[in-house]
């Protein structure tokens, strides 16, 4: 069987260091180890428009920012097919045929879309849209016969009803779509990337982010102001390293070579971590390393997306092209959808003749 990854992002806001670490570094991975037959990344603007219905300007602005931001991460057209979601009207139809398979009991029940609809304020009025996005996710997925999705943790419930949209298609409609398996971080930090302010997940919507594209002066205040231990007053207190967004950021970012770079009297993040619950070690200390080894990490990105927004045409023709390229393999995975489901009435010849033969026997 092939192996096709597919994975997106909503263009609501640039991309961040949680996008990085929960997904995209891990797709530049794999589209570089050349495992993969082929590789869709999606721009979901539809996604996007479904609680942004009142703004299409702030999606349309954003699909250049995210194109960018991919390109900046070494995502690489000529490896990878990178699209917009709208411009693919067979994920609409294929959602529409899926609708059928899913109770709204089991939509009401899915952790993700719940908190979701909460952060929003969405209670009393929840748009259908919305509330159906699963659905329409498993539509992106089973269109491009994904294998693999990686995606950060929030995506599981995703997974898991796409998975039951396929089986239940399979079992009723026969052998047809692919089940895809969720490729998750294997770094527990990365799972789920707190905001600076220490809440649970850095999101674009709850303005807690450091963006991949941002200056080297914005990245220092915004890491100068991370919450920390706050418990951890004077130096010689013990600190705590739970809930502690500061060391969850360097579990997620820190690499070995940056101690003797950065802070050579410690070995390891071990011995640092030590220092810190046994006590005499500052938090404005850890932070100065944090600053310098997200500076180390996001300055190539920032370099080459500097580059990449000197020709702006030719980013909306990479989209064009992925768009395109995309749009046959959903046109054909629809073929395959529609015959299963016996909707392809003027390709099946057998029918035309039996429904003939039924009258000419009268
Ligand atoms: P929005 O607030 O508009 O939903 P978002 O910041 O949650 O935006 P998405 O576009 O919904 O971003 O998510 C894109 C991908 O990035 C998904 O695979 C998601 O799991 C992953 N991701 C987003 N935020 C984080 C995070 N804080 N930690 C790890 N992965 C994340
Ligand atoms: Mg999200």
């Amino acid at each position: 069987m092939k192996k096709i990854m597919l994975t997106g992002d909503r263009p609501t806001g640039k991309l961040h260091v949680g996008h990085y670490v929960g997904s995209l570094r891990r797709r530049v991975e794999l589209q570089n180890s050349g495992e993969y037959d082929d590789i869709f990344i999606m721009i979901a603007d539809a996604q996007a428009l479904t609680d942004n219905a009142d703004n299409p300007e702030k999606v349309r602005q954003n699909i250049i920012e995210v194109a960018l931001d991919y390109l900046a991460c070494g995502l690489d057209p000529e490896k990878s097919t990178l699209l917009i979601q709208s411009q693919i009207p067979e994920l609409c139809e294929l959602s529409f045929y899926y609708m059928n398979l899913v109770t709204v009991s089991r939509l009401q029940r899915n952790p993700t879309v719940k908190s979701e609809i909460q952060m929003r304020n969405f209670e009393a009025s929840i748009p259908v849209g919305f509330f159906t996005y699963p659905i329409s996710q498993a539509a992106d997925i089973t269109a491009f016969k994904a294998t693999t999705v990686p995606v950060g943790e929030d995506q599981m419930p995703m997974l898991e009803q796409t998975k039951e949209i396929v089986h239940k298609f399979n079992s009723v409609y026969g052998e047809t779509l692919v089940d895809p398996k969720i490729l998750l971080p294997d770094n527990q930090a990365c799972l789920r990337l707190p905001g600076i302010d220490g809440k649970a997940k850095m999101s674009k919507s709850l303005n807690n982010c450091i963006y991949l594209s941002e200056e080297p002066e914005e990245i220092k205040k915004k890491v100068f102001s991370m919450f920390t231990d706050p418990n951890h007053i004077r130096i010689e207190d013990p600190g705590r390293l739970e809930g502690n967004t500061v060391f969850t950021y360097l579990d997620a970012f820190c690499r070995p070579e940056y101690f003797p770079e950065f802070l050579p009297e410690y070995a390891n993040l071990d011995e640092l971590k030590d220092h810190y619950k046994r006590g005499g070690l500052g938090d404005m200390k850890v932070k100065r390393f944090l600053n310098n080894v997200l500076q180390a990490e996001l300055e190539p990105i920032r370099n080459r997306r500097k580059e990449f927004q000197k020709d702006i045409p030719a980013v909306y023709e990479i989209l064009r092209k992925g768009s395109e390229k995309a749009e046959k393999a959903a046109a054909q995975t629809l073929k395959e959808v529609k015959a299963a489901m016996k909707i392809n009435y003027f390709d099946d010849e057998e029918l035309i003749r039996m429904q003939a033969a039924k009258y000419t026997e009268e």
